[in-house]
């Protein structure tokens, strides 16, 4: 059997076991392919299902025309290596998004950690360009110490930015994710948790009401994760993997991307040798890295789990990225009343 052929079905065993599971019940899942109709299920993007797994397709047109997103990270590299393609594909689908990174990133990054917290912002506004996003939130609480941080300040302030740009739609660190050890990533998914729903009710932070604001809920999130992830929705990011590739590359400060393929095409040079996913010049170089090695070769930095490109495999994509996607709340007696009230 082909590794290919036994890696369909939910990752959430997959995460924990390398990918290497075979899934009950699934021997007649067609991987279905973008523009099926006859495998559409979603009234907006076109969606099909896979055992417990959801798999999210490129939609023709902008069905999420008039919807609004906000791309959560504590860290100018969290979306783009966790969730970059899948921000990029709503945007083009016709989102309105922006960002919202929770800290100042001041440890990482050559120098100073008043220049880390410069050069850094430099990057995420950098990051959001290259998403397609509008404009970038800087919560600026201090790195590595965000658990010190006061939750109500935390929550009120992402409440208020729920409210004001009215949030349809959250990418952040998944709350119950597993092995996650910094406290900047599960301080963030905690709070966003918390303030999705808290900023639907008007007794939660009623000042922000009085000044004009009105209650607001978060309706759909996309949790993601590193590590083990209890995922149930996987997204064909075929369409938008230039926009990742961009929104990695455009992280100089820290993480894996940047200008680490020039680097490593300069260091071989000098050996005589050469990589031919590198190209020929620096840019090339930078973009091949990213790609070929860490959305491809599964860098450490992802911490075992599988790369978008292994995660694509194994549902028929180029390219894919996985989520816990948590969706619109149905309102049970509403559709009670519907089915079974008579008139009088
Ligand atoms: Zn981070």
């Amino acid at each position: 059997m082909k590794r290919r052929d036994i890696l369909k079905g939910t990752l959430f065993g997959a995460a924990l076991t390398g990918l290497e599971v075979t899934m009950i019940g699934q021997a007649g899942a067609q991987v279905p392919t973008p523009g099926d109709d006859k495998a559409s299920e979603g009234a907006e993007a076109k969606w099909t299902r896979m055992g417990e797994m959801v798999l999210e397709h490129q939609a023709v047109g902008k069905p999420h025309t008039g919807k609004v997103l906000a791309a959560i990270q504590p860290h100018g590299d969290d979306v783009p290596l966790f969730a970059g393609g899948t921000v990029a594909k709503l945007i083009k689908e016709g989102y309105t998004g922006y960002m919202i990174r929770t800290t100042n990133d001041e440890m990482t990054g050559p120098g100073t950690r008043q220049e880390g917290a410069l050069h850094n912002e430099q990057d995420n506004d950098a990051v959001t360009k290259a998403l397609g996003l509008k404009k970038a939130y800087n919560m600026a609480y201090r790195n590595h110490r965000l658990d010190e941080m006061s939750v109500q300040d935390f929550r009120g302030q992402l409440i208020l930015l729920i409210r004001l740009l009215k949030i349809d739609t959250i990418f952040s660190y998944d709350h119950w994710s597993l092995y996650e050890e910094n406290p900047d990533h599960y301080v963030t998914a905690a709070v966003v948790e918390s303030a999705s729903w808290m900023a639907a009710m008007g007794k939660d932070y009623p000042e922000q009401l009085e000044a004009g604001l009105t209650a607001h809920g978060v309706k759909e999130k996309y949790y993601y994760a590193r590590g083990p992830q209890i995922a149930n929705r996987v997204v064909d990011i075929s369409g938008s993997i230039k926009e990742k590739v961009a929104s990695i590359r455009a992280i100089a400060t820290q993480g894996p991307g940047g200008d680490n393929g020039a680097r490593l095409r300069k260091q071989l040079a000098e050996k005589k040798l050469r990589l031919p996913i590198l190209g020929d010049d620096d840019e090339s170089a930078n973009a091949g890295y990213i790609e070929n090695i860490v959305l491809d070769a599964n860098s450490m930095y992802l911490r075992g789990t599988p790369s978008d490109r292994e995660i694509g495999r194994a549902y028929g994509f180029e390219w894919a990225e996985r989520f816990r996607y948590i969706g619109p709340q149905h309102n049970l007696m509403d559709e009670y009343i519907k089915k079974n009230a008579v008139a009088l």
